[in-house]
């Protein structure tokens, strides 16, 4: 009886706990200063030259020598043409062939530049859907209030949208006191390996560090996209995954088919893949933690009483999110086992088989360090673990979102949106961007475009009919002119 008063009272003390966290756990005030520069952008004008920067087919071809140069070479002469004080007033220096560098001068040379990075390529239109688009894939069609084409927000808008704002500052008569600098690469959608990693080498050799760098990565979501959120929030990402392929090989005697052994030696590579999709890397919490605490007050009643009580409530989070294949890539390595082969005739044992199994590797951890946990799950020295050649990446750093760098980035989304039921929210990367390249050239790398996504228009990027609203490029502008103007306060 005296026992169960006690786990009566436990209970009671457990419940209170719960309570007063959820209670306490509330948003930050938002403050809305309004816009540094209040004037109009004018939408048809700038409409009209994104249309046309989507025409040039600048696309990314996995084989190099399909390299798209006439498209590259138009789209040069297209921007020094629409951006005459941008081509005027900054220097320009062609990285590698293609990749273009501006450098806009402050007038304090002791504050550190900023950076604002954008790439210049786009993904192919698969064929097969080539008639399901309802303007074409290159046409940059406007219709209904809508910018139509293949790069609308992947990222010509980015593009277009930094030079349009530097363009129109520098109309306006504007000086930064920062060096501004925009770094457009030429081939992220294959790596970035010729473009942004070839501008990054030269930033480090001339010693830069930067006050923040902007890639691409993060948007605006809204409609859902988060499960359980209904408010609009801004996805900041501060670090991305790295990326590393392994090659399991076993080898046999092989010979004829008729008289196998227990395991063929496709049999002993089979059991490998299947211990290592049932032994998933173990979770990391710490970049989901940092999401829900941020959005997390803002969330309905179960899910904010869940969320204020991660202390108790984590592992019951962490079996959840990893039970979506979208929400388990953002806690942990993943492993998706890509490719595999045996022998090349029904009737021959295999004499050597092998499997190319993908990771996408969570900050913290190394292709190195994923190597050691495949072998220590696979157990059996008959298997050679080696490290696929071609593309790796480590993780990136992680920025921290508690400083001087993410407010600049932060303020300027509200006075943009000038929404208070907007949520600004660090997470983590899961696919890749050019802004792996850069790390170590600065201690702020934020991965964030001005974007607006329902789940609908999400499904477009790199799909069939991309394409982004006239209103939202406006505000993508708009977006780059305060973010500028923000971190050089005169
Ligand atoms: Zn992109």
């Amino acid at each position: 009886m005296k026992l169960l008063k006690v786990a009566g009272f436990a209970l009671i003390a457990l419940i209170l706990v719960m309570g007063v966290k959820t209670l306490t756990f509330t948003l930050p005030e938002v403050v809305i200063q309004p816009q540094l520069d209040a004037s109009e952008v004018d939408a048809q004008a700038v409409a009209g030259r994104l249309s046309k920067g989507i025409q040039f087919a600048t696309i990314s071809h996995m084989d190099e020598s399909q390299f798209e140069q006439q498209a590259f070479d138009g789209f040069h002469q297209f921007l020094a043409n629409s951006f005459p004080l941008v081509h005027q007033k900054l220097s320009l220096e062609r990285v590698n062939g293609y990749s273009l560098l501006y450098r806009w001068q402050g007038s304090d040379a002791q504050l550190k530049p900023i950076l604002l990075m954008s790439h210049q390529d786009v993904v192919p239109v698969d064929k097969e859907t080539r008639d399901r688009w309802v303007h074409a894939p290159f046409s940059g069609a406007i219709a209904d209030g809508i910018i139509w084409g293949r790069g609308a927000v992947d990222i010509k808008s980015g593009v277009l949208g930094a030079l349009e704002a530097v363009e129109d500052l520098l109309a306006k008569g504007y000086q930064p006191q920062r060096d501004v600098y925009l770094a457009f690469g030429h081939d992220e959608e294959i790596g970035g390996d010729n473009g942004a990693a070839k501008i990054s080498a030269l930033l480090k050799a001339r010693g830069l560090d930067f006050q923040f760098i902007l890639d691409e990565g993060g948007s605006i979501v809204g409609d859902g996209i988060i499960p359980g959120m209904e408010r609009p929030v801004a996805l900041v990402g501060i670090a991305e995954k790295g990326y590393v392929s392994l090659r399991l090989t076993a080898k046999a005697v092989g010979g004829h088919s008729s008289m196998p052994p227990k395991h063929t030696a496709l049999g002993v590579i089979a059991q490998a893949i299947v211990d290592l999709e049932q032994h998933p890397f173990p979770a990391n919490m710490q970049y989901s933690r940092q999401l829900f605490d941020t959005i997390g007050p803002a969330m309905g009643g179960l899910e904010k009483a869940i969320f204020a009580n991660m202390w108790l409530t984590e592992p019951l989070v962490e079996r959840i999110l990893s039970g979506s294949k979208t929400t388990n890539a953002a806690v942990r390595t993943t492993t998706a086992v890509t490719m595999a082969q045996g022998s090349s005739k029904d009737n021959v044992l295999p004499s050597e088989s092998h499997a190319v199994v993908n990771f996408r590797i969570m900050p913290g951890e190394t292709g190195e360090s994923v190597k050691a946990y495949v072998e220590s799950v696979i157990d059996n020295p008959e298997i050679e673990v080696t490290i696929e050649g071609g593309f790796a990446g480590e993780p990136s750093s992680v920025s921290k979102s508690n400083n001087d760098s993410f407010a600049m980035l932060k303020d300027a989304i509200y006075r943009v949106t000038q929404d208070e039921n907007l949520i600004v929210a660090p997470y983590l990367v899961t696919g890749g961007t050019d802004a792996k390249h850069y790390t170590g050239l600065s201690d702020s790398i934020y991965r964030f475009a001005f974007n607006r996504f329902t789940p609908e228009t999400l499904e477009r990027m790199h799909g069939i009919n991309e394409q982004i609203k006239v209103d939202d490029y406006v505000d993508v502008v708009k977006f780059f002119r305060e973010l500028i103007l923000g971190a050089n306060p005169s």
